[in-house]
């Protein structure tokens, strides 16, 4: 199958996976009808004044893909490639994900077709505040929250956190989530989906009775994520052999420490204070440039995913050799390329539980922001490790009892929970 096909449609991707789930767990009726497509799908135009004047008009979207935990929940991406069956596929995933670790959300997402990097500091916060009012009609605390997702950040969220405050005419900080501790974010949320990731890594290298100080990772991705998942691991001992960003990878037998690395790469955004990083991890000094795509193919323990979807797919799949994947980024492995590493035995720890550390502190934020409470860092980290601890337990647990990967038994513990709950609203509702 060529890569082309292979993730042609990110959406009918998912939905097999889906689709195998409901047969392998038996759900039937309404909650197999209603989770094959999103309850909403909006597609905006956002228009930005630029510096020079000019107008640009930006195709967004917000899709709300489940509520029946609760109120839709996700970040929102600004990437050049983003569209419509895209945004749906994560806000699928975000429900799954949101279920697995049993918090009240459903699943939504969004996302902007633009080249941030392109933006000046000010069309940037013209942006994030035009898309907010785009989409504010469907927004709020009990309705649906975004926070950060690829090329957003505290930053962003503080602009469309405001926007939001002035079309409500009042606070309302539980509205968004990953916003600066300043203006009611979350300690801790900054670091939480690679403190989470680690929990995870951790959990089942402990399992697997394999110390950290003989792991060897290669990392692909050195965004927000990635950073704080490698920065942490190598406090942890594990070895990081590679590292990657979107311009250019960097490999040490010996180890790489990655505050240095991100010290280096941010020098400039600091100097000219920019809201993006514009330097490549190829700028550290002591580690030898490799070429992006050898990374995913070297030999080390546990192939780390924290770039983007579809980078493990069915022309690659057989070239990885690294001993187990840690998907950091979401779908960064089509369902193609998974069913093959399943046949050859490497065990895959997947984005629907490995990378929730971030939705998990945005729903402490969202707590905190409505009982009008400020928990200390060292709380919120306690939290998120026991939460993920018994949430993984489960999952590995089941994965064991029922011989199958991990991504099928975390996928049939979110799906049953959302198909209980869907179940048991009955049969009549105004929706119907
Ligand atoms: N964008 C992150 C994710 O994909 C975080 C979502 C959130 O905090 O709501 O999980």
């Amino acid at each position: 199958m060529s890569r082309q096909k292979d993730h042609a449609n990110l959406f009918d991707d998912a939905r097999s996976r889906l689709r195998e789930v409901f047969d392998a767990i038996n759900v039937h009726g309404d909650a197999r009808e209603r989770l094959m497509q999103p309850n909403l799908a909006m597609q905006v135009s956002v228009p930005v004044r630029m510096d020079d004047g000019s107008l640009r008009v930006l195709p967004g979207w917000r899709v709300q893909y489940d509520n029946t935990l609760g109120p839709a929940k996700g970040g929102i991406r600004f990437h050049p490639d983003v569209n419509q069956d895209e945004v749906t596929t994560l806000s699928l995933w975000m429900a799954v994900k949101c279920a697995v670790v049993d918090l009240p959300y459903g699943g939504g997402k969004g996302g902007v077709k633009v080249d941030p990097k392109q933006l000046s500091k000010l069309e940037l916060e013209r942006l994030a505040r035009g898309y907010v009012r785009a989409i504010a009609d469907i927004m709020g605390p009990d309705r649906d929250i975004p926070a950060p997702d690829v090329n957003t950040n505290p930053t962003i969220m503080g602009w469309m956190a405001d926007e939001f405050d002035h079309l409500a005419r009042g606070k309302v900080p539980a509205a968004i989530t990953g916003k600066p501790p300043a203006l009611g974010g979350s300690l801790g949320r900054v670091a939480a989906t690679g403190r989470g990731a680690l929990h995870v890594l951790d959990m089942w290298a402990s399992r697997e009775q394999r110390r950290p100080e003989e792991t060897t990772l290669a990392i692909q991705g050195f965004g927000n994520a990635a950073y704080h998942f490698a920065r942490l691991a190598h406090e942890r001992g594990y070895r990081i052999v590679a590292v990657s960003d979107s311009k250019g990878a960097i490999y040490s037998r010996e180890g790489l420490d990655p505050d240095p690395i991100m010290e280096q790469k941010t020098q400039n955004q600091r100097l000219h204070d920019m809201v993006y990083c514009d330097d490549s991890v190829c700028i550290a000094e002591d580690a030898e440039p490799i070429e992006r795509d050898d990374l995913l193919t070297l030999k080390a323990d546990v192939l780390v995913l924290a770039a983007l979807e579809n980078q493990v797919h069915a022309d690659n799949v057989d070239q990885i050799k690294a001993g187990a994947l840690l998907e950091i980024a979401n779908g960064p492995v089509t369902s193609r390329a998974d069913e093959r590493l399943e046949e050859r035995g490497v065990p895959v720890l997947p984005d629907v539980l490995a990378n929730t550390g971030g939705v998990i502190v945005s729903y402490y934020e969202w707590v905190q922001n409505r009982s009008g409470e400020r928990w200390s860092e060292e709380d919120i980290n306690q939290r998120l490790a026991e939460r993920l601890k018994r949430e993984s337990e489960l999952v590995f647990e089941r994965a064991e009892r029922e011989e199958i990967s991990y991504r099928k038994a975390a996928y049939r513990q979110g799906i049953e929970r959302i198909a209980d709950a869907i179940q048991r609203r009955g049969n009549c509702q105004d929706s119907d």
